[in-house]
Formats: structure tokens, sequence, C-alpha cells
């Protein structure tokens, strides 16, 4: 175990979008790398768009990803009492102040600042204010420094300062109570000892305050890093005009974890020109000395590509339960004599997303077919009636394997003079309904005899 003590801290407030499970993805890659500690922490201060749905739908979609965390999660809800107690330090200590300007009088001030061009910050109303005796609704605002500036090396951006003059005195209790998340965060960054803080550069202008806050309490600063956002094709920030932004919207529409692992973490890192990463590899080589400066395009067509790479070479048996999961939801019955191991095999040079898996698997669970117009015009006829009646002889006797239905095709082709092509062809429509399934022996050992002949009795009968 090293000390370093990393975070994933989600707002609760819809799913896990691209950009946070690449900054959940890049902590938990560090913290697994260094034996460090990853905790999860989810910041529900904000009580009115916090919700459960969207705790679980993360917690899912991490698990999904295999990103497992060693402590929390811990809830910023059921912390409220901590973040009083340092209110109440901070009002003590004269380093913050009781507000009680209204919303309505703020709201006038910031539109006269902004007809005047100037940049709106509170003015300071309140902060030599002594505290009422009456029960006038109030914020607390924490007494920025105003002189100087405040600066931070940031590990990936290099040093950033900030003019304090910017800094204007921040809401850190709101009227009813709640805190808010600048001053929060850092209580708990602080109090849960992390040594970096690695988040997304909408932050940056964050930092600042927090730097303030930290300073007012007496926290020792963390490290910052601040990853790169997340740009679309258009090179405009990634939002849903760009496709899903929902990570687990991919597993539905059937990629796979590693796929999506593999391509999140070269959203922003990089190691020489390699492209495919196992999480194991990626804990071995990441690094944040490897994370670019400049934002990352996402690149569906590269994840797809990821994706099909994953599909081809992964564990067929882990694939198999897979598909069976795709399949149920697409209604299809998957009975128990067809092995979805075998139909993984037949399928895995051939499916780009489980989606388009189950797509080319459904003919083999139901010996009713759906045939495709064309291919069945051409090759259901009966000029294909003396092979069809002569392979459904032949398949029914002998052993079905792979050397049995070689031989039964050889004596097809013997009995009736055909060569295999004018056999092949018609077999593969009759078996599966069109002409792109899989190899024909593959297909006939997926199905086995029984399903075999009910298929090809279906085609003598079609044919009459
Ligand atoms: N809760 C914040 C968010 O979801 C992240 C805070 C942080 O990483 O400091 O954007």
């Amino acid at each position: 175990m090293s000390d370093l003590r990393v975070r994933f801290a989600p707002s609760p407030t819809g799913y896990l979008h691209i950009g946070g499970a690449r900054t959940a993805l890049f902590n938990y890659l560090l913290a697994r790398k260094e034996q460090g500690t990853y905790i999860l922490r989810i910041e529900d201060t904000d009580v009115e768009r916090s919700t459960q749905e969207s705790v679980d739908a993360i917690l899912q979609a991490m698990d999904w990803l295999g990103l497992s965390y060693d402590e929390g999660p811990f809830y910023q809800s059921e912390r409220f009492d901590l973040y009083k107690e340092k209110v109440q330090q901070l009002l003590h200590e004269g380093k913050a102040y009781k507000c009680y300007c209204t919303a309505e009088a703020l709201t006038q001030k910031r539109e006269a600042a902004m007809a005047r061009g100037d940049k709106p910050q509170y003015d300071e109303t309140c902060r030599e204010l002594a505290p009422r005796a009456d029960d006038s609704p109030y914020v607390i605002r924490f007494k920025s420094q105003r002189d100087g500036a405040t600066s931070f090396d940031d590990r990936i951006k290099g040093t950033i300062t900030f003019e304090n003059k910017e800094l204007d005195d921040m809401i850190i209790q709101r009227t009813d109570g709640t805190p808010t998340y600048n001053f929060v965060v850092v209580i708990d960054d602080a109090e849960m000892g992390l040594t970096q803080v690695i988040r997304g550069d909408d932050h940056v202008n964050n930092t600042p305050r927090q730097i303030q806050i930290y300073n007012a309490l007496g926290y020792a600063l963390p490290e910052f890093a601040h990853v790169p956002m997340i740009l679309g094709a258009d090179k405009k920030r990634l939002s849903k005009r760009h496709g899903a932004t929902s990570v687990m919207d991919y597993r539905v529409m059937g990629f796979l974890p590693e796929a999506m692992v593999n391509y999140l973490v070269r959203l922003g890192w990089s190691c020489g020109d390699e492209e495919i990463f196992s999480m194991d590899d990626l804990i071995e080589k990441f690094s944040l000395d490897n994370v670019g400066r400049s934002a990352g395009v996402f690149n569906p067509e590269k994840l797809l590509w990821l994706n099909e790479h994953y599909i081809k070479t992964g564990d067929p048996q882990r694939l198999g339960t897979l598909l069976k999961e795709y399949l149920e939801k697409d209604g299809i019955q998957v009975s128990a004599d067809i092995d979805c191991v075998e139909v993984v095999k037949s399928l895995q040079d051939r499916s780009k997303t489980m989606v388009e898996m189950a797509e080319k698997a459904a003919f083999y669970f139901s010996d009713t077919l759906v045939f495709d117009e064309k291919a069945q015009a051409k090759f259901i006829t009966v000029e294909q009636k003396e092979a069809f009646q002569s392979l459904r002889n032949q398949l029914s006797q002998g052993p079905f394997t792979l050397e049995g239905v070689e031989v039964a095709f050889k004596a097809v082709l013997e009995e009736t003079g055909l060569k295999f092509g004018k056999v092949g062809q018609p077999t593969r429509v009759a078996l599966s309904g069109g002409t792109s399934a899989p190899g024909i022996f593959e297909v006939m050992l997926v199905l086995g005899r029984d399903r075999c002949l009910t298929r090809l009795d279906n085609v003598l009968a079609m044919i009459g």
C-alpha cells in the first residue's frame, strides 16, 4: 500500500457520462498502479437535483466498467454536521459572514453591473455588517482574500494563476442551511486525506476559490490534476448531439466494458502509438505524465473498432452468457438444445457489437424462419427439391459431427451430380433463412440434427 489517495466524486444529477467515466477511470488506474486508495464520494449536497436513481445508475456503470473502490460510497448529505461545524468555525474566526441581501437586490445589482459592462460580483454589502438579532433569512459567505493572486501547479496544465480580485465572496451555506459544492469539496478532500485531486478541467476555475478555503481552514493542499475536456467531431463540447453520452447506453448498444475502458483511457492518455490495452496493461502503464494538455475528440468509429476487436478475441464462454442476455432482451427464447458458446464461436468474426451478434444469432433459435425474399425466390425452388431430399436422408443417419456432415454432403453431391456451390448456398437459406449466415457446416453443427431435419422438412413442404 502507498499513501496515495484519490477519489471519484460524482454529483448524482444524471447518468454517468463519458467524461465522468474517464475521470473515474483515471483515478482508478492511478490508485491501482500506485497501490493507493480509491474513494467514491457522492456529492449530493444539492438535494433538489440529486436522486437515488442517479446514484444507482452511477454505481451500476462503475461496476460495469470494473472500477471497484476501496472506501465509500460516502454521501455528502450524511456529513452535514461536519460542514456546519466548519461553517461555525469560519464565522467564529471572522472568515465568513451572514449575508442578508435578498435575491431581488442581488439580481438588480448583477444586471446593473452587466449593463455597465462590469463582471458581476457580490459587492460585499454585508461583509462588515454586525449579525442581526432578528430572524431575517441569510446565506453565509466566505470572506475571500481580494488582493494578490492565487496560484497552483497543476499536474497536467502547469502553473495556473488567478488574480484574487476575480474571486468574490462566495456563498458557502444557502438560505435553507445546506452547504455548497466549493466549500464541502474542500472539507471532504482534506478530511478524507486525498493526496491528488484528478478531475475535469471544468473545475479549474473553482480551484483558486477552493484553495482559499483550504487555507482558511488550515488544511494542506492536495496536488491538482485537471484533465482536458472531451469534444465532439465538430470540436464542440461533447453533448447528446454527438450521440449517446451515457456510458450505460453503450452497453445497451452492445459494447463490451473492456472496449469502453480502452476507448476512454485513450481520450487524453497515450502510450507511444499503442491502441489496445487491457485493464491489467493500463494498471501497469498508466501515468499522469502521459495525459495530454489538449482536449480529446470523441470518435464513435474508433470505439466500434475496439469493440469489434474485443468481440473477436473475447472468451466464447463469457460472450455466450452475454449473448443470452441480449437475445432475451430481444424477446428470443434461448432454448437449451442450442449452445450459446458455439453460437458465439460462429459469429465472433462477423459482429461489431453484441446487438449485431444477437441479430445474427436469432435464426438459430426458431425453426419458423423469416426468409429473405430474394434468397427464398432464388434458392427454395423445385430444382432444389432433390438435393434437399437427399440431404435430409443423409443427415438422418450416421454421426452428427463435422466429419459426419461432411460425409453426408459428399454423398448428396454424388447422388445428385451437383457441385458444392449448388447445394451449399440453398442449404444455408433453408437452415438460416438467408445467405449471410456463418459457414454451412458450422451452422449445421450448432443447430444439431433434429433442427436441421425440421428445417429441411419445412422447405420441402414449402416447395410442395
Ligand atoms: N461533483 C463534481 C462534479 O460531478 C466533481 C467535483 C470534483 O471533482 O471536485 O462535477
